[in-house]
């Protein structure tokens, strides 16, 4: 059995999309910036996108720029706001400390160039909290960014009660919603954000392309510098396949959402009801306010690594949050974050089911994980400590 759990990570190109790629790689190769009838042609398309995707966001057109992905648009929208912040003094940046690494690694480089960062930090079940956020914010604050939702842990954060915090207090917010658009319900006015990034790759949408939404009158500098497209704030000729499949790919999300939650949610609560039930295991994250495809577990006595390659060898395509795999040795930021001890985050695993997730694939990693799991502590010298009572438990 093949189970691909991994939708955090990246979805499937759904079928519409990939057709709708093609279709438009072939007949409508024209560039958008060109005069002549093939370019205007490519202009019209592009613009018919750029308002579909404004629609689904509650946005206006002009308030859409194309970008290559999540990681672009946090770069973009971060370092916009902190230049224009700068221009007034303002050299504060309230953030969290579970956000992705397109934002933390942002932050960082703004440190180094004399901008303090203030990184919330959550509770173990994952949410930050908005007083906290209140208290931060103050009248030195160029910027704050906190994610829609967790792409380790699944939570979701309270962005509409921060989004009317910095509203208040005239605050430019941004949001990292990569892992929510396509999935929850998302509107940019609901959240009163001034910058949100997505990504068309986390909902069957192609790789390399994604999208930020900049309020109206928000400053934006550019990133990359060259042509005129994008209004002058992305030079480069803009992938318009790409572009045309993300719209689809979005809409398609969108208008599924409904019953894919409902069938997510059963799905979720059956897979983390049947891991619970593994020695010495924790749920990563709240147990309802989360994605619904998000399952996070540590057991205690594990490497995730070696997890990973015995689930993969029994097809089942899964992540964990311990970093190794990413040449560093240190776990999880995010689990770290929520008060797992470093032991405990390193034996991590990520289940993200999607949409075409079935009830045997399930099934089947309710029988995968917990034999797998026995079979690691087997051959365990910190689990035999724990059982001999050379080490106590934390789990
Ligand atoms: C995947 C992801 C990103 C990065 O998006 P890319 O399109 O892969 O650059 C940023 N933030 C979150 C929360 C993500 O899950």
């Amino acid at each position: 059995m093949f189970v691909y759990a991994d939708n955090a990570a990246t979805t499937k190109l759904s079928s519409k999309a990939c057709a709708a790629y093609i279709k438009t790689a072939e007949e409508t190769f024209g560039n958008p910036s060109s005069l002549h009838s093939a370019g205007q042609r490519a202009k019209e398309v592009l613009e018919d996108c750029r308002m579909r995707i404004a629609r689904i966001l509650g946005a206006d057109a002009r308030e859409i720029l194309f970008t290559s992905g999540g990681s672009e648009s946090d770069n973009q929208a971060i370092l916009s706001a902190a230049r224009a912040g700068a221009k007034k003094g303002k050299r504060k940046i309230v953030s969290t400390a579970i956000e992705h690494h397109a934002v933390l690694h942002t932050l960082e480089k703004l440190k180094k160039e004399g901008f303090e960062i203030v990184l919330l930090p959550v509770g173990t079940e994952g949410i930050v909290r908005a007083e906290d956020a209140a208290r931060e914010i103050d009248e030195n604050t160029a910027l704050v960014s906190v994610m829609f939702a967790n792409n380790e842990i699944g939570t979701l954060q309270p962005v509409e009660e921060i989004g009317a915090l910095c509203k208040a207090k005239g605050v430019p917010f941004h949001t990292d919603a990569v892992q929510a658009v396509g999935h929850v319900p998302v509107d940019v006015r609901k959240i009163g954000c001034d910058y949100l990034a997505l990504s068309a790759h986390k909902f069957h949408g192609p790789k390399g392309v994604g999208a930020l939404f900049i309020k109206r009158g928000a400053p934006l500098s550019s990133l990359i510098e060259g042509g005129a497209q994008e209004r002058g704030k992305r030079a480069g000729t803009e992938d318009l396949p790409a572009i045309v499949a993300m719209t689809v790919a979005l809409e398609e999300a969108v208008a599924e959402m409904g019953p894919v939650t409902k069938r997510l949610q059963s799905l979720q609560t059956e897979l983390i009801d049947g891991l619970a039930k593994i020695p010495h295991c924790a749920l990563n994250g709240d147990r309802t306010r989360r994605l619904p495809g998000n399952v996070s577990f540590c057991f205690e006595g594990i490497e995730g690594e070696s997890l990973l390659l015995l689930l993969d060898e029994m097809g089942v395509c899964a992540s964990s949050g311990s970093a190794c795999t990413s040449g560093s040795l240190d776990p999880s930021h995010v689990l770290l974050a929520i008060g797992r001890v470093h032991d405990v985050a390193h034996g991590s695993l990520r289940l993200t089911l999607g949409r075409e997730t079935t009830k045997e694939e399930v099934l089947y990693m309710i029988k995968c994980v917990p034999a797998v799991v026995e079979r690691l502590r087997n051959m365990s010298p910190v689990w035999r400590d724990l059982q001999e009572g050379k080490r106590s438990y934390i789990l």
